[in-house]
């Protein structure tokens, strides 16, 4: 027998290599255009670092006209569960990343490079396994468990390096016939590859993120086929980042320590290996030290989080875009507006240690993100929101929806927008007080301020109600009313006016306006006063200033 018979006798109904060249041809993109690919296990679990990376990938690929690709790399099927490509894509598509090609379901693919779930592509790798074996790169290992534990035993005592290497690496050495007697024999084996790695030979690699590396040579014989005929991780990357003509394998770096064995891989199957850009993950710090993003500790952790929060995928997207290039804040300060498109992402100016995850920046994005909104967007998404997590603010908002747009529409699309929203859960306290069934009859709290002697609130309120207040006033006649009715009570008109001279005066202007503020809404901090009252509307107004001073 030779090593053609053996590769036919393990392998006998598998197609050529080459018939997968072809069906998968180099892809006819401009120069440039860069093929990525986010590549999770559906291990039912969504970390927010798989949309990092996919912010990161589907950037590119827009970028460059290139291609985003979703992988689905289920070959640990005992990790796997139910409906975890179902949860990966709807992750993705909440965060408005949706892939040109890959997975759309959990069995169906979308692409001319599908199947796109490696469970799928079984006899591809093996198509590539097959001809490993033919030309003496991979060899079938019989060895069981128990005789790796022992190994792996005696290499520890002896403080070897552990690992099936070298003179370790018994099934290396079998001759044909006794493998094929095995084999023969229905003996278990796996697949595994044959390095010609040395480690005390180094090799350089240029990472896109990284920058220069040196690593050891790999000398494993990592295993390429598992005993349930599926690849492992290291083979089946190769091959499909091959074969779907990856131009930038963009992964987390714990990968980076299994480059060698990935390159030594790409040199076997005889084919240039992709460009690798390894991202550092997001981290978290804890009392005064820097880890991971936990998926156990961190809530923030887990896509979820975004949605139950109502912290919009816009929001999170550009704050995630901010951890990936520095200058992305730079960038938004001169283009205030400018759709994130318009940013060119660069993936050689990424952080080679891992940024932190900053919360109250994520929420400050988020309120600016909110602010250039229209209000029927806000309308939308808090609606939305509400629907999926808050019955009461959905019904507050359904009501009457041409008064909740008018709400949501206070100081919005003027040039300085109202900032007071970061996330959908924030809307139903900040604009609840705007809804007369729900101000009218409740026990308001007036919390007042400089100006707090019940009759002085009293004679200020009356005499505005009496003298001053006109619905159909312009803003500025309103303003001078509001001045006016100060100076009548013995308050200067402007605040300056009272620095100057505070002992000639009760207070000023501002106080006088912060008692009609706090009357009319139960609170001292609320948008523009003329543009609320003019939404509520000349009864509201009348009912809730004289429900103050009653
Ligand atoms: N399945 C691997 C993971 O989830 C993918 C790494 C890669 O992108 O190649 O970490």
């Amino acid at each position: 027998m030779d090593y053609k018979e053996l590769a036919n006798l393990i392998f006998p109904d598998v197609k050529d290599r080459e018939y997968y060249e072809e069906k998968y041809p180099e892809r006819n993109l401009k120069d440039g255009a860069m093929v990525v690919r986010f590549a999770p296990s559906p291990t039912g679990f969504v970390h927010i670092g798989g949309i990092f990376t996919s912010v990161i990938c589907s950037k590119l690929a827009k970028q460059t006209d290139g291609v985003f690709i979703l992988r689905i790399e289920d070959t640990d099927q005992k990790r796997e569960v139910e409906n975890g490509v179902n949860g990966i894509i709807d992750a993705l598509k909440k965060f408005k990343l949706e892939p040109d090609e890959g997975m759309i379901d959990e069995e169906t693919s979308n692409g001319a490079y599908g199947p796109y779930k490696q469970s799928q592509r079984k006899e591809i790798y093996q198509a590539f396994a097959k001809r490993l074996i033919e030309e003496k790169k991979a060899y079938p290992c019989f060895c069981k468990q128990e005789d790796l534990d022992r190994m792996r035993e005696k290499q520890e005592s002896a403080k070897l390096r552990p690992g099936y290497y070298g003179a370790w690496a018994t099934c290396r050495n079998l001759g044909l016939d006794e493998i094929e007697k095995r084999i023969k024999n229905n003996e278990d084996y796996i697949i595994r590859f044959r390095s010609e790695g040395n480690p005390e030979r180094k090799i350089k690699h240029h990472d896109v993120i990284k920058g220069n590396i040196d690593f050891p040579e790999n000398d494993q014989d990592i295993v390429i086929i598992k005993s349930d005929g599926l690849p492992t991780y290291h083979f089946a990357h190769a091959v499909d980042d091959y074969l779907m003509r990856t131009t930038h394998v963009i992964r987390g770096d714990e990968w980076l320590s299994s480059l060698p064995v990935h390159l030594e891989l790409f040199k076997a199957l005889g084919v240039k290996p992709p460009k690798y850009a390894h991202i550092a993950p997001i981290m978290k710090e804890e009392n005064g030290a820097k880890r991971k993003l936990s998926k156990r500790k961190d809530p923030e952790a887990a896509v979820e989080f975004y949605a139950k929060e109502g912290i919009p995928s816009d929001a999170a997207k550009e704050y995630l875009l901010n951890i990936a290039n520095s200058n992305f804040e730079q960038w938004r300060r001169q283009n205030k507006t400018a759709s994130i498109d318009e940013f060119n992402l660069e993936l050689n100016k990424m952080s080679v240690s891992g940024a932190l995850f900053d919360m109250t920046k994520l929420l400050d994005i988020s309120k600016s993100v909110i602010s250039r909104y229209s209000k029927e967007e806000v309308y939308d998404y808090a609606y939305r929101w509400a629907n999926e997590y808050d019955e009461d603010l959905k019904v507050l908002l359904e009501k009457d929806k041409e008064y909740s747009l008018k709400v949501l529409g206070i100081e919005r699309g003027n040039e300085k927008p109202r900032k007071d929203i970061s996330k959908w859960s924030d809307v139903k306290d900040n604009i609840e007080y705007m809804y007369d069934d729900r101000f009218l009859d409740s026990n308001v709290n007036y919390e007042y301020q400089n100006i707090n002697d019940k009759a002085e609130i009293k004679t200020i309120i009356t005499e505005y109600l009496n003298n001053y207040f006109d619905i159909s006033d312009d803003k500025q006649t309103w303003f001078n009313k509001v001045k006016d009715l100060s100076e009548k009570l013995g308050y200067a008109r402007e605040v300056k006016e009272y620095k100057q001279n505070p002992d000639g005066f009760k207070g000023h202007v501002g106080d006088v306006s912060t008692v009609i503020r706090i009357s009319l809404t139960g609170r001292a901090n609320t948008p523009d006063m003329y543009e609320i009252m003019q939404v509520l509307g000349k009864e509201s107004v009348e009912k809730r200033l004289r429900k103050a001073i009653a």
